[in-house]
């Protein structure tokens, strides 16, 4: 975006007492700016590197930001360019001027592991064949880029994760506001279970599970300016719950819609996952709801293949 659209949008969004999402690109303005115009929160992690950098980045000449795989192969190069001591006075002007932070780290894990990300466990049940079919690569489909990717992209984007999620950790100790979500529906996240592993992911960062739970509840709640109806349990508040089988601050994996395995009375059973969903006061049945979408998928495979 450009800079002074950007002040203007700022602008006219705090005129109309709404809240600003900077879903940053490669473009012309990135974190700092969005700490100067006082953005609620980055999307992301576009923007935040890019702030640091000595110069530009050390693209290729035949760099096309427009093709896909080649966007995302030299974002993958991004953070380990980022002088370190301009990227602390970054996230500092960050928290100084309240900009939260929405890393969403599991939708590029594919770059780090694409045979992990291509093959999730819930796919056989669960993913639906018009999704199943948008995640083959393609040039047409946004996200769908792995279609010449490498064991060296692979082995960046490793690194790429261990510089970002030291920032992330970096900017929360400095008291940055840091929230949780995942972006399914792209480069292979499905929702429901793609932002369970953004929660572990958080985790991996450094963080303990129980603050892992606090960015995607009270922090979130923060971002969205429902701080005081919303991410905590309180007498009065919106009654947003789920009721777990299992203890999340002992295993994250508990809240995967399908739980996870565990040894009981000698036997290896399958445990876990969310028993009820409580919505605004309304009680749903997770598990019933698992079979609805189960279903569906079969239903909808069933009917692709006729
Ligand atoms: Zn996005």
């Amino acid at each position: 975006m450009d800079q002074d659209i950007m002040e203007a949008v700022v602008q006219e969004a705090r005129d109309l007492g709404m809240r600003v999402a900077h879903h940053v690109g490669v473009e012309e303005t990135d974190a700092r700016h969005d700490a100067a115009y006082g953005v609620t929160s980055i999307e992301h992690w576009y923007g935040v590197p890019d702030a640091a950098l000595r110069g530009s980045q050390n693209f290729p000449y035949g760099y096309n930001y427009n093709d896909e795989s080649d966007r995302f192969r030299y974002a993958g190069r991004l953070w380990r360019e980022a002088d370190p001591k301009k990227l602390q006075k970054v996230l500092s002007d960050m928290v100084a001027n309240k900009v939260s932070w929405c890393p969403t780290f599991v939708i590029y894990e594919a770059n780090r592991d694409l045979q992990r990300a291509k093959n999730q466990p819930w796919f056989t049940d669960y993913l639906h064949p018009v999704l199943e079919e948008y995640f083959v690569p393609s040039p047409a489909n946004h996200g769908s880029y792995h279609w010449n990717w490498t064991t060296t992209d692979e082995v960046f984007w490793r690194e790429n994760y261990q510089i970002w999620m030291k920032a992330v950790r970096a900017f929360a100790d400095m008291g940055g506001v840091v929230g949780c979500g995942e972006d399914a529906g792209y480069i292979y996240m499905m929702y429901g279970f793609s932002l369970i592993r953004e929660l572990e992911l958080h985790h991996e960062a450094g963080f303990h599970p129980i603050d892992v739970i606090m960015h995607a509840t009270g922090n979130n709640a923060r971002i969205l300016g429902l701080e005081d109806r919303l991410g905590r349990i309180r007498r009065g508040w919106l009654a947003d719950v789920i009721l777990v089988e299992g203890n999340p601050l002992k295993n994250l994996k508990v809240l995967y819609p399908t739980g996870t395995l565990d040894l009981i009375d000698g036997e290896v059973v399958q445990t876990g996952g969310v028993r009820w969903t409580i919505k605004d006061g309304f009680v749903y049945d997770a598990k019933a709801l698992r079979q609805d979408v189960k279903d569906l998928v079969s239903a909808a495979r069933a009917a692709a293949k006729k």
